[in-house]
């Protein structure tokens, strides 16, 4: 083929990562000793020199202008659950009337936004209004829509936490110092800095967006409040993996490629198992990037949409009865002289150490599975978990039958045979080599480690993958430290690895559990081995200021009490707050669209008896009809009334706690009595008098 042929396709190594000033940016911009100093930072966590900041903030300006930017904005996560930004141009009067494009180290390093109108649970009552962002460095900077975006971290002016990132970048640091201290007891020397990884899986709806904007329910709440099943569901099994429609397969392109611009390593796409429903994944990162790409990925994919026709749903439950969307994070420990700590190896002396890590992560989410199901708790994430298309509220472990068998094996100090035969008692001094294949994976299981790495799948789609992560890599830090401590002063080494092991999988093997999570009889064995089950948000969040999980945020520095209990307000405010907007919005609905259309209907059949009446005609299918018609409308009439009287019943409520309980309990149970009775109006009108696009319209006119 000729050189010609090419010219016009536009190769992706050619533009990944053009807008994003990452090392090779930086390395062809910075001086070498600035490059150096950045590098250093990045790769272990230390603060950087703020005469280096001058220089690098420089010549990002410069980069950023050229790319088209005019404004730098620090970019940062707060507890609001999306992103926020504050844009300020980088011009700078001269004394001719001009201006000149001015970006110093001071800016690039420390921002002062207005914290007064984000979410802060209580904190701000004992502070002032301000608070200030600073400058992450381990998370690249980009350009987009004409701004330089600088990822940052958000405190209050005292310092109080404000955000996702900080601490989750402490939890890194946190993990990293134990796993070392771990990985020095092997014998290792080299490695200095682990860092903990993550490749969230992130699905997805698309609807229509002329469809979309008739409903107010999916314009105000990101889900459908009212809808009666449509005639075709998921039951044919036919969409996932299915052939990708051309209008979705440009959507897929266009989203691909603004992603790769940004330096996102968006890989996999797929049609998932609901009509409509889809899914992309990229190749995973360290966790504090993952995060920060995670949020924008999800903001490029509702533009992107827009610009397609089409509206992109995060919402974890935009339908009833079709399967609602979830975020798979996968999780794993690597180390900066290139291990996999997750990662069974070949050999038997990485295997051990591989069992030390695993060990680890069973002992720290069999202790601390209440912080990992509260990080996930949210009022769209509690129509999925445990409704049998999402992994149940109770958290478990899946290990797969060979791993399982090598745990008992050193459990029970049994005889194993190895896949090569051999037979011998297995211990830290005898392991067989782990066969590594995890084809065989369990769906249903919320915390499943499939081979290199362990899938946590029981976060929302719209949720942001922080503070999972932050979790995750505290509690996991907690135990590698008890391992650190128990071991480091050893006079035998081998034999009490051994002890330790083998107790810790005793103390902790009621979590895990290899078989189907969606059977029933699982809910009854859990409660028997005594795992908790924390149905809703409200049962779940509440935990989060137990004795026990604060202790280790505050052990590690990670989140003070104040910080923690802050956060469970922020956590059940929320909640409530979501609630009563869907509420409000159902009774809106109810009142000015679908009452109306009962009646029109109801009135549509009452002429129609009137005048078959007048030519003597007989009138029963219209009878019939209208009873149903007027009864059903006089009910929704009635739900509608119940419904806003419990909401003015809230104000009797203590904030907090007590009034999250009652969105839940009362709010929540009145407004699936007034979904139910609309829902089966809708199945008796005519379409032409239904007020808004029904479930077949948004599920299949995409
Ligand atoms: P599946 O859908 O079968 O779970 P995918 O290939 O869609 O698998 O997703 C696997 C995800 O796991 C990807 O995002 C991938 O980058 C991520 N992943 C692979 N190895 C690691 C690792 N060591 N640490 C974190 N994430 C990983
Ligand atoms: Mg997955």
């Amino acid at each position: 083929m000729s050189e010609v042929m090419y010219q016009n396709v536009k190769c992706v190594q050619d533009y990944f990562a053009c807008n994003v000033f990452n090392e090779e940016t930086m390395k062809n911009r910075l001086p070498k000793n600035v490059y150096k100093g950045l590098l250093r930072t990045q790769r272990l966590g230390i603060a950087l020199d703020p005469d280096v900041a001058e220089v690098i903030a420089s010549a990002m300006k410069e980069w950023a202008v050229e790319k088209g930017a005019t404004h730098y904005t620090h970019w940062f996560h707060p507890m609001t659950g999306i992103t926020a930004e504050k844009h300020d141009s980088f011009i700078s009067p001269t004394k001719d009337g001009k201006v000149i494009m001015e970006f110093s180290g001071k800016e690039l390093i420390k921002g002062e936004p207005d914290a007064s109108s984000f979410p802060s649970g209580g904190l701000r009552a004992t502070f002032e209004a301000r608070g200030y962002t600073a400058w992450d460095p381990t998370s690249p900077a980009f350009v987009k829509d004409g701004s330089l975006y600088i990822p940052t971290a958000f405190c209050s002016y005292t310092g109080e936490i404000l955000d996702k990132k900080t601490p989750l970048l402490r939890s890194m640091d946190v993990i990293s110092e134990q796993a070392i201290r771990v990985l020095r007891l092997f014998g290792n020397t080299t490695a200095t800095r682990v860092t903990t990884t993550v490749g969230p899986e992130q699905e997805y709806f698309l609807v229509d967006k002329a469809l979309h904007d008739m409903r107010k329910d999916l314009m105000l709440t990101g889900r459908t409040l009212f809808g009666a099943k449509a005639p075709k569901g998921q039951e044919l099994e036919d969409h996932y993996f299915g052939n990708i429609k051309d209008r979705v397969s440009a959507y897929m392109k266009d989203l691909d490629e603004e992603l790769w611009k940004l330096g996102i390593l968006a890989k996999t796409k797929h049609n998932e198992v609901a009509p409509a429903q889809h899914e992309l994944a990229p190749i995973f990162t360290t966790s504090n990037v993952a995060a920060d790409q995670n949020a924008l990925t999800m903001e490029i994919m509702k533009k992107t949409a827009i610009k397609h026709g089409l509206v992109c749903l995060l919402h974890e439950k935009p339908y009833a009865g079709v399967n609602g969307s979830g975020k798979h994070n996968n999780w794993s420990i690597s180390t900066n002289d290139g291990q996999n700590l997750l990662d069974p190896g070949d050999d038997p002396k990485d295997n051990i150490q591989f069992l030390t890590f695993l060990v680890a992560v069973i002992k720290a989410v069999n202790n601390y599975s209440d912080l990992l199901r509260l990080s996930v708790a949210s009022a769209g994430n509690d129509h999925r978990l445990g409704a049998n298309e999402a992994p149940p509220a109770i958290v478990s472990i899946f290990l797969g039958d060979e791993l399982q068998t090598i745990l008992d094996a050193l459990e029970t100090g049994k005889m194993i045979k190895t896949n090569q035969d051999k037979e011998f008692v297995i211990g830290v001094e005898a392991l067989p080599n782990f066969p590594k294949d995890t084809t065989d994976r369990n769906r249903t299981s919320p915390f499943a480690f499939t081979g290199n790495k362990f899938e946590f799948r029981a976060l929302g789609s719209a949720d942001s993958i922080a503070c999972t992560n932050m979790i995750l890599n505290t509690i996991v830090a907690h135990v590698l430290k008890e391992f650190a401590d128990t071991l480091e002063g050893s006079e035998n080494f081998t034999e009490d690895l051994n002890n330790l092991l083998i107790n810790t999988i005793k103390e902790n093997k009621n979590i895990i559990f290899n078989g189907n999570g969606y059977d029933e009889s699982w809910v009854e064995e859990a409660k028997r081995r005594g795992l908790p089950n924390l149905v809703s948000t409200v049962d779940a969040v509440p935990h989060y200021t137990d004795d026990k999980n604060v202790a280790i945020f505050e052990e590690f520095k990670v989140l003070t009490r104040t910080e923690i209990q802050s956060r469970k307000e922020i956590l059940l405010d929320n909640y409530s707050k979501i609630i009563n907007i869907e509420a409000l919005t159902m009774v809106d609905m109810a009142r000015k669209q679908i009452i109306p259309a009962g009646c029109e209907f109801t009135k549509f059949l009452a002429d129609s008896i009137v005048s078959k009446k007048a030519a003597g005609v007989s009138f029963d299918a219209e009878k019939q009809l209208a009873d149903k018609a007027s009864c059903l409308t006089n009910s929704i009439l009635e739900a509608t009334d119940a419904l806003d009287a419990k909401l003015l019943d809230v104000k009797n409520y203590d904030e907090g706690e007590p009034t999250a309980r009652f969105y839940r309990d009362e709010v929540f149970a009145a407004m699936q009595s007034l979904r139910a009775v609309v829902d089966e109006l809708e199945t008796i009108a005519p379409e032409s008098i239904w007020p808004f696009p029904t479930y077949a319209d948004l599920l299949f006119r995409v």
